[in-house]
């Protein structure tokens, strides 16, 4: 594919920072290279991070959630951790679900304003099928 072939994430989605999807009970899943990430961004030992900010279920590290949001989701700036966040927090909205059905993107769509709501269902899933074929791990 050429560069002028090479779809542009602003023509699917454009984050207006409203802090949505750091809300909630639940967080992402961390992996392996995401705890590596925040424990180098945070510059702590890995014990002091688990201890402050995650919320660990057996072989699943997760955030710890406080007052109804992401332990690192600030009122004000955002994510705190921003270098060092999850790659699936790097990821949404745009998640793989959104190509194999047209509600996931309905759902999606409806809780993220950073959506391109002006075009249809297919052309952002051929879009967002473009993109993620160009990048592996894609980061909004
Ligand atoms: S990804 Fe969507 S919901 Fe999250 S901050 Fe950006 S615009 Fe808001
Ligand atoms: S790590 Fe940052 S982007 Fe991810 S949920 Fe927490 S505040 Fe939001």
């Amino acid at each position: 594919m050429s560069e002028q072939e090479k779809v542009q994430l602003a023509e699917i989605f454009q984050c207006s920072r409203c802090g949505y999807c750091c809300q909630g009970e639940t967080t992402v899943s961390l992996d392996g290279d995401d705890q590596q990430r925040m424990i180098k961004e945070l510059g702590l030992s890995r014990e002091e991070v688990a201890q402050r900010f995650w919320r660990i279920t057996g072989s699943v590290v997760q955030m710890q959630i406080i007052d109804g949001h992401c332990i690192f989701y600030n009122d004000t700036t955002g994510c705190t951790v921003h270098v060092g966040r999850p790659w699936r927090c790097g990821q949404w909205p745009l998640h793989p679900s959104i190509l194999e059905d047209e509600n996931n993107f309905t759902t999606i769509s409806q809780s993220c304003p950073g959506i391109n709501k002006d075009i249809s269902y297919e052309e952002f899933r051929e879009k967002l099928r473009l993109l993620l074929e160009q990048e592996r791990k894609l980061i909004c």
